[in-house]
């Protein structure tokens, strides 16, 4: 694994921390607060290349790699959480049309993820009752003349209110084959038939909508297929492996924020006569965070690496998502704790981080369910 940065990689960060700093971080509080959708903010992601890192530049993508998508998502994520798990959908959507696409599939959504014009691809996987075990999902797609008649529902869908684009995932086969009868379809917002419900009311990530869908009597064309009949679980595991390491990168960027405001407290808080900073205690705590910090980044390249390099990276993305995510938790945990009683209100960002960390252990697979793959890797038993 190559510790440097390559000269694409860098100029992806480089170009993700300016963007971050100039337009994503002055407004995070405020949309946090509000619970707006930034869509300008959004666009300008689009402007500056962030929006399709995975995707080849001949479809509108910036063709950077896994580890330069990291490296956005950190920078993105250290700014304002809500941004980044907008971000990092879109980027999973766009990767997976171009890579299970057809061409014809391809060239009419990947440029309008790109571009922003499609504003937001949205991952339509987990419903009411199937969340941990996909394979279990009820939505289902009967053949209809040329066509699908896609029913049912469809729950927790991050951005689903303003997505152009969404992938949805139903049963085409029978029940008793579970994961196996699956299939994915390309679904257009506005699409007839598809009903976006209320934004649900979140503990963090307030700015990024997560909404249920309904599916009623739904109908796509023959070619809104992606990817083989069947096949769909498939495509949606590959998904989620890289969509883990987008995530273990947001937790990262969280944790860096929460570090960030800790050091800058502890040394400007004063009690017994002088700075926090010099309590053994607080320094304990900024040393645990750093190390865990730097750990969480190791693993998350050797996972975006490992997928850059073309070789199996299940596990290692499980890995770094699992420990990533808990960090954030611990780190910004200890960065309420830092602030004391300042810490427990919204006059500074720690209450932010710590409620935005929270479910960074919840989606793209929870962490019960990433040691459960880790496991099986261990233990030789995975498929
Ligand atoms: C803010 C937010 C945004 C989201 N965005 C999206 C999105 O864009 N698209 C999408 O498709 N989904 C999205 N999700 C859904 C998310 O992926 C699921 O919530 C998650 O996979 C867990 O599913 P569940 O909520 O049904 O919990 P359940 O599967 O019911 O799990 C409940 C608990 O049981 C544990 N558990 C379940 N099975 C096992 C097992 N075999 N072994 C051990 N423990 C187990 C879980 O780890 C968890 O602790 C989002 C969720 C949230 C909260």
């Amino acid at each position: 694994m190559d510790v440097e940065l390559t000269e694409t990689q860098a100029l992806v960060q480089r170009t993700a921390r300016d963007f971050a700093k100039r337009v994503v971080a002055p407004r995070a509080a405020e949309i946090d607060a509000s619970s707006e959708f930034p869509a300008e903010t959004l666009r300008g992601l689009a402007d500056v290349g962030l929006l399709a890192i995975n995707v080849a530049p001949e479809l509108g993508g910036s063709g950077a790699g896994a580890v330069a998508y990291a490296l956005a998502m950190q920078e993105i994520a250290r700014a304002c959480a809500s941004t980044a798990v907008m971000m990092s959908v879109t980027n999973m959507v766009g990767e997976a049309i171009a890579r299970f696409g057809t061409d014809a599939q391809r060239r009419r959504f990947c440029p309008a993820l790109a571009s922003g014009q499609a504003v937001l691809g949205s991952f339509a996987l987990s419903e009411p009752d199937a969340g941990s075990d996909p394979g279990s999902l009820r939505t289902t797609a009967r053949r209809d003349g040329g066509g699908w008649v896609l029913d049912g529902a469809k729950q927790w869908i991050t951005g689903g209110t303003h997505a152009g684009v969404f992938v949805v995932w139903a049963r085409t086969g029978p029940p008793a084959a579970g994961s196996r009868g699956l299939s994915c379809f390309l679904l257009e917002g506005g699409t007839p038939g598809l009903r976006v419900g209320p934004p649900e009311d979140k503990m963090g990530i307030r700015a990024s909508d997560t909404v249920p869908l309904e599916l009623d009597a739904c109908r796509v064309p023959a070619d809104a297929m992606l990817g083989d009949e069947n096949a769909g679980f498939k495509v949606a595991m590959m998904a989620l492996d890289g969509g883990r390491i987008g995530i273990a990168s947001q937790a990262l960027g969280i944790s860096r924020a929460a570090l960030d405001e800790s050091v800058r407290y502890a040394k400007d808080r004063q009690a017994f006569g002088s700075p926090i900073a010099e309590h053994q205690a607080i320094q304990w705590k900024l040393a645990d965070m750093r190390t865990h910090i730097d750990a969480a980044y190791l693993l998350t390249m050797r996972a975006a690496w490992c997928k850059d390099a073309g070789r199996p990276f299940t596990r290692e993305a499980s890995m770094a998502k699992v420990f990533s995510s808990e960090a954030a938790i611990r780190a910004c945990n200890d960065a309420v704790q830092i602030h004391g009683g300042y810490g427990y209100t919204r006059e500074f960002p720690a209450e932010r981080h710590l409620r935005d960390a929270r479910v960074t252990t919840i989606y793209e697979g929870t962490s019960e369910i990433q040691r459960t793959v880790i496991a099986r890797a261990v233990l030789g038993t995975a498929s």
